[in-house]
């Protein structure tokens, strides 16, 4: 077959359809494994970016993962040998440390014995503030009726932003998923405009960005407890929990590409020096905050001796993937049987029974 028609019969729309099922076959043939990732365990009215999943869904995903005996901890990762064809081993991460991870998520996992990783934001721990992205959610997307302007002054540029249609008189009621849906009025695309403004600001800036669009939406600085993050004390016990192992998800959660090496290593080392402390015993494991990474943080982690690092790049593992370079598949709000189909028919997971 010459290349020019090799070519042509991979043009064709046909075989390609054809093609595609083999190829998801070949590949569910590939040695794999999982590495989960939740956020919260906690239920939300508004909640662009899927960072919620029930207590009972968790109850039920975790009640599946310990009837098919496929919990394993994030370290079995550092090797290969956690990868096989039926996809059978499955790792629980959580990222940022929120409290419903202690005080909801950490009862339910003892309930069925599954190991778990929580990446700790340090210097986040005892904040009586939420993290900024669910500061700027309330203001913007739950707040009632917004002015139609906002003039704020973002890593030193001023700045106007508008919401363009009526969407400013009040919240809307039907969710939206900012990881898959466009937005869909002046108030969504305002929240999706000033996220990307400010997600690249240093994290001092971040704070003041978003405690003025507090301000400017008239709502309080404070946001409900129940989205703060975990204290110190209450991650200090977690560390020497038997099911629980803690990581570094660096010590104020910036977009660490955006930032220089040196201030990549304070994050990434600072972060490590005082969960070590935390813990009493070295960290092993990090998690780049919104799976952001670049050279320059690979080689800190690295150097800094963390043999595992996860990404949010949606993917099972394989053989193929660079330790400091892991994905992760983020789990939505499900029950045990939505749970179990997405991971076995999108990812050829838990594909067989044990
Ligand atoms: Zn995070």
């Amino acid at each position: 077959m010459t290349p020019r028609r090799f070519s042509a019969l991979r043009n064709n729309r046909a075989l390609r359809r054809i093609a595609r099922p083999i190829r998801r076959q070949v590949r569910a043939l590939r040695p794999r494994a999982g590495i989960l990732m939740y956020h919260r365990v906690a239920s939300e009215a508004v909640d662009p970016w899927n960072l919620c999943v029930s207590p009972e869904h968790f109850d039920a995903q975790m009640a599946l993962l310990a009837r098919r005996g496929a919990a394993v901890d994030l370290a079995a990762f550092a090797n290969d040998e956690v990868l096989d064809r039926t996809g059978s081993r499955l790792a629980v991460t959580f990222d940022d440390a929120y409290r419903d991870n202690l005080e909801v998520a950490l009862p339910i996992l003892e309930r069925h014995g599954i190991p778990a990783t929580f990446f700790v934001v340090s210097d986040a721990l005892g904040r009586s503030r939420e993290f900024w992205w669910d500061a700027l959610g309330r203001a913007v997307l739950e707040s009632g009726t917004l002015p139609t302007t906002l003039e704020i002054v973002l890593a030193g540029r001023e700045r106007r932003f508008a919401i363009a249609d009526d969407s400013a008189a009040a919240p809307t009621s039907t969710r939206w998923h900012a990881d898959w849906e466009e937005p869909r009025n002046g108030r969504e695309q305002l929240y999706m405009d000033l996220w990307h403004a400010i997600v690249a600001l240093p994290p001092v800036d971040q704070d003041a960005a978003v405690a003025e669009v507090l301000l400017w939406a008239g709502m309080p600085l404070a946001g409900p407890e129940r989205r703060r993050p975990a204290t110190r004390e209450q991650v200090a016990a977690l560390a020497g929990h038997p099911l629980v192992r803690i990581g570094n998800h660096t010590r104020h959660h910036p977009s660490l590409p955006d930032h220089d090496a040196a201030r990549q290593r304070d994050e990434i080392a600072g972060c490590q020096q005082a969960l070590t402390e935390l813990a009493g015993s070295p960290v092993d494991r990090m998690s780049y905050p919104f799976g952001r990474h670049d050279a320059a943080s690979r080689a800190i982690v690295a150097e800094l001796g963390i043999p595992i690092a996860c990404t949010s790049h949606p993917a099972v593992v394989t053989a193929r993937q660079l330790r400091h370079e892991l994905p992760r598949l983020q789990v939505l709000d499900r029950d045990a049987d939505g749970f179990a189909r997405w991971l076995r028919d999108d990812h050829a997971l838990l594909a067989r029974a044990a």
